[in-house]
């Protein structure tokens, strides 16, 4: 047989699904590993898809999706983050953020084209970048530094061929967030160079600390900025696969064509139960916040108790501890944590290299099976610690 694509031959596949299904062929795991909500999508938003069924709707949409549907998620980005888009030329629904995010690298990037990725990041976009011909250059975000970009690094970053920029703020993995004021110093940097800024902006309804803040809404470079957004994690709706594209006409329209021949339109019963999660599902969502931040405020204060430092996440349902204090690497760490005490989480190299040293736990999952979890994480911890403090006990004898 002829050789298939190289570019599709030689990507690896996801650092994360190999943990989930280890962790799925063992008994007893606590698995901390999968990044999507733990509740069920609320039964009146999946009720609005049953009748929408029910009434005959059960054919393809507008390629752009329901206008009905486009009018609620600009109204929604107009009243939470202050960002306005015209329903009719700017908005597109997707199949879930996930497409959204290929859909913006195949229609920006030329072949050689450099996209600016930060690292650690969210598995997918290295791969869509290269699968678009695209180049990854990466900015390494540190713990020090909450998990931030700099206008420094952003600047050194820049070259003749960046095409645009990834962002994913909050962050899947470290659960970092970016305030109004950290942007304002990157602005004139992105206005200068006039690149394309794509923000992946999934977890906005999941901040806790501060107000979200989209780069979209600034106005002097809201033209070169994609946002991405979808109904995963806001709604705990990840089955309906459902998400969308908000940026300048123009772009939209060709976003659109290539949204067109590879899809036709998103799922119609889904984009019917996302007219009804805008519509009357945001309390639903505050719920399940202050449930995510219950378990956050345990889940980080035990991490560092334990001596695992953990910057406590403002966004998300992820925390990024520290583990180089236990002298494993990130799959040292996950592996055998997962073999001894049957928790799964993520090595921190799946989301890149500069992941090394941290793991990615997620507290999707109920209270008392975090506890349970931390109890197993400190018991691992602490059998890792003994040698080294018998040792010094036996030092202290001999003197
Ligand atoms: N972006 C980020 C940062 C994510 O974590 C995810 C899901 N894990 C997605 C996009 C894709 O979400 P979906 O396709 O379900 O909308």
């Amino acid at each position: 047989m002829k050789p298939i694509n190289q570019v599709i031959k030689t990507m690896k596949p996801s650092g994360i699904r190999k943990y989930f299904d280890l962790a799925n062929s063992m008994e007893g795991v606590i698995s901390l590993g999968i990044g999507e909500p733990d509740f069920n999508t609320p039964w009146h938003i999946s009720n609005a898809a049953i009748e929408s069924m029910q009434s005959g709707y059960t054919h393809y949409t507008a390629n752009r999706g329901l206008i009905e549907l486009r009018e609620a998620i600009c109204e929604y980005y107009h009243n939470r983050f202050s960002v306005d888009y015209d329903p009719k030329k700017e908005a597109l629904v997707t199949v879930g953020g996930s497409e959204a995010v290929d859909l913006c690298f195949r229609t920006l990037i030329n072949p050689g084209d450099e996209v600016i990725v930060l690292d650690p990041n969210y598995v997918a976009y290295e791969p869509a970048i290269i699968m678009a011909g695209g180049v990854p250059v990466y900015i390494e975000l540190t713990q020090d530094n909450d998990f931030k970009l700099t206008p420094e690094d952003l600047k050194a970053a820049l070259t003749e061929k960046t095409k645009c920029i990834m962002l994913n703020f909050p962050s899947n993995p470290t659960g970092g967030t970016m305030g109004r004021e950290d942007y304002e110093k990157l602005v004139p940097i992105f206005e200068e160079s006039g690149i394309y800024i794509v923000s992946d902006e999934i977890y906005a309804e999941l901040t806790f600390e501060g107000e979200f803040c989209s780069p979209a809404s600034f106005d002097s470079i809201k033209d070169q900025v994609l946002v991405i957004n979808g109904f995963s994690k806001a709604f705990a709706m990840t089955g309906w696969r459902l998400g969308y594209l908000l940026c300048n006409a123009e772009i939209n329209s060709q976003l659109t064509k290539v949204h067109q021949f590879i899809i036709m339109s998103a799922p119609t019963a889904a984009q019917y139960a996302a007219i009804e999660a805008l519509g009357s599902g945001l309390e639903d969502t505050e719920e399940m916040k202050k449930e995510y931040e219950r378990r956050r405020n345990l889940l980080c204060a035990r991490l560092n108790r334990m001596g695992l430092r953990t910057n406590v996440p403002r966004g998300t349902f992820y925390a990024f501890p520290d583990i180089t204090s236990t002298g494993l690497t990130s799959d040292q760490f996950c592996v055998r944590l997962l073999e001894e005490q049957k928790v799964a989480a993520v090595p921190g190299t799946a989301f890149g290299e500069h992941g090394e040293g941290f793991v990615r736990i997620s507290y999707a999952t109920s209270y008392e099976n975090l506890k349970e979890a931390c109890d197993r994480i400190e018991a691992f911890v602490a059998s890792l610690k003994q040698p080294e403090e018998v040792l010094i006990e036996e030092e202290i004898v001999i003197e």
